[in-house]
């Protein structure tokens, strides 16, 4: 039986026990034997099979030796396999030169040498061996090639991907807290053009109701002009590899390094685009004196690892404390991963080893580093304008004080204007410290979530509630009045007072104390703070858990 593994050779000769003597020649060889006992079957079996090597006898009857690897030479399916012709004809040149026309690789004169058929064959049989082991390997190559072009593209979808994402969070998040900043200055230029109706015959009136409406309308403009101020960068794909960035200004780049041969290197790898601009410095002494000078115009840096005064670790520990903003790019001389990690961990955004430095890695370098460096700065004043701009505290989920206030004056404003009465609820948790002191903060932020959720239950929607402090709540009660604020006071009262409040490990219950006060028409937000203060402290004093109305 053949074994696929193996290499096969073939064997033709018109006479069996030449093929048999020859078969016995290699018994111990690494390959299968394939006999043929004509020119005719040998050209059959050459198309069934690979073979490392034919043995082919020359003398036959019909088809002789030469012709038969004439035939096989004119297939492109058997052109190489090479021939050895076994003879026992005459040795002179001319037939030998006749075989190496028809083909032959090499003669084997009859009688046969035993030692020197298995050395040729045995040339052959390694021969075939390795050209499998490479076609192997090729495969296995071509096989690799295609899985990494896969993971590549793969790559390079998803990082598109995430960086869409993240401009598209940063803009939704951006337009939510633009809507929010617009709602405010929107009411007041609507309430304000509501009293204009109301006090037409009252000229001074107007034009301060008019002030009011400018006022407004520039709180808009305002608004506008910094959502029209966020900077675009139009992305297209370019080269398969890269992303190319339309830039819609210049850039500046001062490149930190102390050889005047890498400068040169980037300024000529660079020279096509004119809209990048370089600027030198030769030591990290002369690019702080640059960045002190004109960092605020600086786009990027490309920041050399080793200079005279220091190394790239020195430059970014100092660059980390002076919160500039610039992206760094570390140009590095030996391109070791361990230290470009290293430099990243330390504030650098990218790093190019010195040996890759080209046209094309080094603007792929600048785009992405503009990119992110842009999308950090978006992320950056996005939470920002979310801090300034949020309306709700995070762990009751009631409002937060600065909304509460904003709340207070405009809805006494209101209720000023419509004569319409406004109270306002101090309410502060009774020993609220001797909850964390025995059940732990966590148990006192249930306790304090749970005292918010009954505040909430307890107000109508046009009421305003708030977490005024660590454990203190304040409440607008609109379109009430001080008899009614009381009232839901206590109930507010009785209700935490029932309440108990559980962290799997222990049950816990709280009172409150509640100050009550009035909106007059001569108060001032403070003044209705200080009034419910006031009469908080007396509640206080007078044994807590109590409603007491200024
Ligand atoms: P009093 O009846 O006089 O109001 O006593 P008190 O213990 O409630 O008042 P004090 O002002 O002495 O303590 C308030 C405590 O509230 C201290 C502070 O650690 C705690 N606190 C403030 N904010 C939080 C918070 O967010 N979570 C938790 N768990 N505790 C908070
Ligand atoms: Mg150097
Ligand atoms: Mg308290
Ligand atoms: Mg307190």
């Amino acid at each position: 039986m053949n074994n696929n593994e193996l290499p096969n050779i073939l064997l033709v000769d018109d006479r069996k026990e030449n093929l048999l003597a020859m078969e016995m020649h290699f018994e111990d060889m690494p390959a299968n034997i394939i006999k043929a006992t004509s020119g005719n079957e040998a050209l059959v079996r050459i198309l069934e099979h690979n073979f490392a090597v034919v043995l082919m006898d020359v003398q036959m009857p019909g088809m002789d030796g030469f012709e038969a690897a004439k035939l096989m030479r004119s297939n492109n399916k058997t052109a190489h396999v090479p021939i050895i012709f076994v003879t026992a004809i005459s040795k002179e040149k001319k037939n030998i030169f006749k075989g190496y026309e028809a083909g032959a690789v090499d003669y084997i004169f009859k009688p046969l040498d035993p030692e020197i058929l298995k050395a040729k064959v045995n040339i052959f049989l390694d021969l075939y061996n390795q050209q499998k082991q490479i076609e192997v390997t090729n495969l296995r190559l071509n096989q690799a090639n295609i899985e990494i072009e896969k993971a590549n593209h793969k790559i390079l979808a998803q990082q598109e991907k995430v960086v869409e994402e993240e401009r598209l969070k940063v803009l939704l998040n951006l337009s939510g807290a633009t809507a929010h900043e617009l709602n405010q200055p929107l009411m007041v230029l609507l309430g304000n053009i509501d009293l204009i109706d109301m006090c037409k015959d009252e000229p001074e009136k107007v034009y301060k109701l008019l002030d009011n409406i400018k006022e407004a309308g520039l709180r808009i403009s305002r608004v506008v002009k910094k959502i029209q101020t966020i900077r675009h960068y139009e992305i297209q794909p370019h080269d398969q590899t890269t992303n190319i960035i339309n830039l819609d200004q210049s850039i500046q780049i001062l490149c930190i390094e102390d050889s005047h041969k890498d400068f040169l290197n980037i300024k000529n790898s660079l020279k096509s685009h004119k809209d990048i601009c370089l600027s030198l410095a030769k030591s990290l002494e002369e690019g702080w004196s640059i960045l002190e000078d004109k960092g605020s115009r600086i786009d990027l840096i490309f920041l050399d690892f080793i200079l005279q005064d220091g190394d790239g670790f020195t430059f970014l520990t100092k660059f980390s404390q002076k919160d500039l903003q610039i992206p760094v790019v570390v140009i590095t001389g030996q391109g070791d991963d361990d230290v470009a990690a290293k430099l990243i961990q330390a504030g650098a955004l990218d790093y190019l080893p010195k040996a890759k430095i080209s046209e094309q890695s080094l603007f792929r370098m600048i785009a992405n580093a503009m990119e992110k460096a842009t999308l950090k700065k978006d992320l950056a004043r996005m939470q920002e304008e979310l801090i300034q701009t949020s309306t709700k505290d995070s762990l009751t989920g009631l409002y937060n004080r600065r909304y509460l206030l904003e709340s207070l004056n405009n809805e006494m404003q209101r209720a000023k204007r419509y004569k319409e009465s406004l109270s306002f609820l101090m309410i502060d948790i009774d020993h609220f410290k001797n909850i964390n002191d025995t059940h732990g903060h966590p148990a006192g932020d249930i306790v304090l979530a749970g005292v918010a959720n009954i505040l909430f239950a307890n107000i109508r929607q046009s009421d305003i509630a708030g977490r005024f402090g660590g454990e203190e709540f304040a409440i607008i009660l609109t379109h009430t009045d001080i008899n009614e604020a009381v009232l839901i006071a206590e109930k507010m009262r009785k209700a935490v007072q029932q309440a108990s409040f559980s962290d799997k490990k222990a049950e816990m219950n709280v009172t409150i104390s509640i100050g009550v006060s009035i909106c007059l028409e001569s108060d001032n937000a403070k003044d209705v703070i200080k009034n419910a203060d006031k009469a908080l402290y007396k509640a206080k004093g007078n044994g807590r858990n109590q409603v007491v109305q200024n």
